[in-house]
C-alpha cells in the first residue's frame, strides 16, 4: 500500500502549509528544494526552514504536492506525482449514512479550502483532481468558490467530485454555468430505482426524491453525471429496474459506474449482510448493462477483478481501484491479465469475498 501521509519532524508553523517536494533542482515558487538527504531522510528548505521528511524512499516523494498542518508530526500527499488518483478529502461531514460507506462521517469539520486552492495550483499540467468527503456539497459555496478560483488560475485542471446530491437548487444555476462544464464531472449515487430501497441504502427517508430532481437540475445546468451504482445483496436485483429508470428519466447521464463493494468502513461492518458475490451470480449485472446499452447508456464496471465477470462483459472492466490502495493475490502472479485488472482493495477479506478467482 503506498503511504499517503509521511512522518516529518516537528515543523513549526501556525498555518496550514502546502509546497511541493523537490529532490533534484528547483520548480520556482511554491517548491521546497531537498538540501540534505541521508538514508533515512530528505531535509528539504521551506523558506529558509529546514523541513525533515522521514523516508527510506525519497524518490518517490519527488514532485509531490503536500501539505503540512499546524502541529502534525506527517505531512499529506495531496497530489503525488505521477499518480491519476489524488483527492481532496474537503469534509468529512455527512448527511447520509449509507450501508457501504468507505469514509464514514464526523461531526466535526474543518475548513482546508485554501491549502486545497494552492496545491491546485501547483498540481501537474492537465491534472484531475477528484474532490470527495463525507459530503462536499454541505459546504457548498465554499466548493463553487475554490472551483471557479482554480479554474482562473488552472483552467487546464478537471475535476472529479462525489456527491450525494442532495444540496443542489435552483439558486446554483449562476454558479454551475460559470463553471466549465467540460472539465467538471460530478460523480453521483443512485442504488435503486425504488425510492424506499434507494433510502434505505442511505439510511435517509426522502433522499431519491431529492437525488432526482437534482440529477435533472445539473442535466438541465449541463453538467457531465457519471451516475454510481454500488452492487449489493440488497439491490442487486433491481439493477435492471435501474437501468430503465436512469436511460428513461435522465437521459443526460454521461455514463453508469456499476461498483463492486469496498471492505471499509461501513463497508467492513456490513460486508457479511451485503457483498454481493458477481463472481457467484452475474445475471442481474448483465442485465442492467443489457438494457444500459441497448439505449445507449454507457456504463462501465468499478472494482470488478477481471476473472470474477463473465468474458463477454470484461470489455466494461476499468482499473478503477485506486494506485495507493490497490493489491493483487497470489495467484494473480500468473495471470495474463494482471496488466489489465484492477485487482482488489489492500483491505479486501480473502475467503469471505468472491468465491471465484483464478489466473486467465
Ligand atoms: S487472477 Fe488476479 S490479475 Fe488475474 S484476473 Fe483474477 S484478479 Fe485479476
Amino acid at each position: 500500500m503506498i503511504p499517503l501521509r509521511v512522518k516529518i519532524d516537528p515543523f513549526p508553523i501556525s498555518e496550514p502549509l502546502v509546497v511541493r517536494l523537490q529532490n533534484n533542482g528547483s520548480l520556482g515558487e511554491g517548491t521546497a528544494n531537498a538540501i540534505l538527504r541521508g538514508p533515512d531522510f530528505v531535509e528539504y528548505d521551506v523558506c529558509g526552514m529546514s523541513l525533515t521528511v522521514r523516508t527510506t524512499e525519497p524518490d518517490s516523494l519527488d514532485g509531490d504536492v503536500v501539505m503540512i498542518l499546524p502541529g502534525q508530526r506527517s505531512l499529506h500527499r495531496l497530489i503525488r506525482n505521477g499518480s491519476s488518483h489524488n483527492t481532496f478529502l474537503v469534509t468529512e461531514q455527512c448527511d447520509q449514512k449509507c450501508v457501504m460507506c468507505s469514509q464514514p462521517p464526523k461531526k466535526h469539520h474543518v475548513d482546508l479550502f485554501e491549502p486545497f486552492f494552492e496545491a491546485a495550483l501547483l498540481a501537474p499540467f492537465n491534472a484531475t483532481i477528484g474532490i470527495s468527503g463525507g459530503e462536499p456539497t454541505l459546504h457548498k459555496s465554499r466548493l463553487f468558490e475554490f472551483l471557479l478560483r482554480v479554474q482562473a488560475g488552472r483552467p487546464d485542471i478537471e475535476f472529479h467530485i462525489l456527491t450525494n446530491g442532495q444540496h443542489f437548487d435552483e439558486d446554483d444555476a449562476s454558479a454551475l454555468q460559470s463553471l466549465d462544464r467540460t472539465r467538471v464531472l460530478w460523480g453521483v449515487p443512485c442504488y435503486s430505482a425504488s425510492p424506499e430501497i434507494h433510502d434505505d441504502i442511505v439510511a435517509k427517508r426522502g433522499a431519491f426524491e431529492v437525488l432526482e430532481r437534482n440529477l435533472a437540475l445539473l442535466g438541465r445546468n449541463g453538467h457531465r453525471i457519471e451516475l454510481r451504482t454500488v452492487v449489493l445483496n440488497s439491490n442487486a436485483s433491481g439493477l435492471a429496474d435501474l437501468s430503465l429508470y436512469a436511460t428513461t428519466h435522465h437521459p443526460h447521464i454521461a455514463f453508469w459506474a456499476i461498483m463492486q463493494l469496498e471492505p471499509i468502513g461501513y463497508g467492513r461492518q456490513n460486508w457479511g449482510r451485503e457483498f454481493f458475490d458477481s463472481s457467484r451470480i452475474f445475471d442481474p449485472i448483465a442485465a442492467g448493462i443489457d438494457i444500459a446499452s441497448i439505449r445507449g447508456l454507457e456504463t462501465v464496471l468499478y472494482n470488478f477483478p477481471l476473472c470474477t465477470v463473465p468474458e463477454q462483459y470484461r470489455r466494461f472492466c476499468a482499473n478503477s481501484i485506486s494506485d495507493w490502495k490497490q493489491k493483487y493475490l497470489p495467484t494473480c502472479g500468473v495471470c495474463s491479465a494482471i496488466n489489465r485488472c484492477t485487482g482488489f482493495f489492500e483491505w479486501y477479506p480473502e475467503g469471505r469475498g468472491f468465491s471465484s478467482v483464478g489466473a486467465l
